[in-house]
C-alpha cells in the first residue's frame, strides 16, 4: 500500500478505493513537539478502539465523521479528506496551556465552554490563532469557521455527557476536520486519551496523555481503564 503521510501516532495509506484511506495506529507517544518520545505497547490498539467507539457514538447522535469501519486491531478505514491544518481545542475546565498562558491553576470549571484554534504547524510550534488569523491565512472561509465551531461544541456536548456517565470529566480535547472532494467538512483524525484530558470524577486521577507528558506512569493502563468504562452499558 502506498503511504501518503506518516504522523507521530498514525500512518495514512492509500487504498484501492480512491475515496478511502487507511489509518494505522502506532504505539509511538510524543509530546512537546516531538522532544519527548517513547513507545507505549498497545497504545495504538487502544486508541483505535476508543476512537472507533467515539466516532460511532457521534454518528448515532447525528454527527458523522470520516470513520467508515475497523479493519483490524490497529487499522481504521476512513473517508478520504484533506485535513484543514487547524487544531480545534474545546475546553470545559482550566488545564494545560490555558492554565500556563494566563497563570491559572488547573481544575476550575469554565462558565462558558471555550473553543480555541491552533495552526497545525510543527515548525512554528502550533501557534494560537484567532478566527481573523484563520481567514487571513486562507485556511477556511468565515462560514466554514463558524461551522467548525458549532460542530466542535456539539461534539463536546455529546462527549461530555457520555464521559460523565462513566464518572469521567472531559476537561478538554483537540479535534481536527477535513474537507471531502465535494467540499463538505467532516470530523477527522482521532479522538482518544492522546487528544483529550480525562479526569476521574471521584479521585481526580488523570486518565490521559498528561500521564506521559508529566512522567506519571501507568499510561496505557489508564487508557485501558477509559476503554473499559466506555464499554460498560450506559444506565
Ligand atoms: N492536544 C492535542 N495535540 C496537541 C496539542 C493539544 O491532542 O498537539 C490536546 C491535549 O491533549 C488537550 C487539549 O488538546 O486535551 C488542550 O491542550 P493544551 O492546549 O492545554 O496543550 P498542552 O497542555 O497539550 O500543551
Amino acid at each position: 500500500m502506498n503511504k501518503i503521510y506518516e504522523g507521530k501516532a498514525k500512518t495514512v495509506y492509500e487504498t484501492e478505493n480512491s475515496q478511502e484511506y487507511l489509518l494505522y495506529f502506532k504505539d509511538d507517544a510524543t509530546a512537546f513537539n516531538n522532544k519527548k518520545h517513547d513507545i507505549l505497547e498497545n497504545k495504538g490498539k487502544l486508541n483505535n478502539r476508543i476512537s472507533t467507539f467515539i466516532f460511532q457514538l457521534l454518528e448515532k447522535q447525528g454527527m458523522p465523521s470520516h470513520f467508515i469501519k475497523n479493519i483490524s486491531d490497529r487499522e481504521m478505514l476512513v473517508k478520504k479528506v484533506k485535513i484543514i491544518p487547524l487544531e480545534v481545542v474545546v475546553r470545559n475546565r482550566i488545564a494545560g496551556s490555558l492554565a500556563k498562558r494566563y497563570g491559572l491553576s488547573e481544575g476550575e470549571e469554565l462558565k462558558n465552554t471555550m473553543v480555541e484554534f491552533y495552526y497545525k504547524n510543527d515548525a512554528l510550534d502550533d501557534p494560537l490563532m484567532t478566527e481573523d488569523h484563520i481567514y487571513m491565512m486562507r485556511l477556511a472561509a468565515n462560514e466554514e469557521i463558524q461551522e467548525i465551531r458549532e460542530m466542535a461544541l456539539r461534539i463536546n456536548k455529546v462527549l461530555k455527557n457520555f464521559f460523565l456517565q462513566k464518572k469521567i470529566h472531559l476537561v478538554d480535547f483537540k479535534i481536527e476536520f477535513g474537507r471531502t472532494e465535494d467540499g463538505r467538512i467532516l470530523l477527522a483524525d482521532e479522538i482518544s486519551p492522546d487528544s483529550c484530558r480525562l479526569w476521574d470524577v471521584t479521585t481526580g486521577e488523570k486518565l490521559d496523555k498528561d500521564r506521559f507528558r508529566r512522567d506519571m506512569g501507568r499510561v496505557t493502563e489508564s487508557y485501558e481503564e477509559v476503554f473499559n468504562r466506555m464499554r460498560e452499558a450506559c444506565v
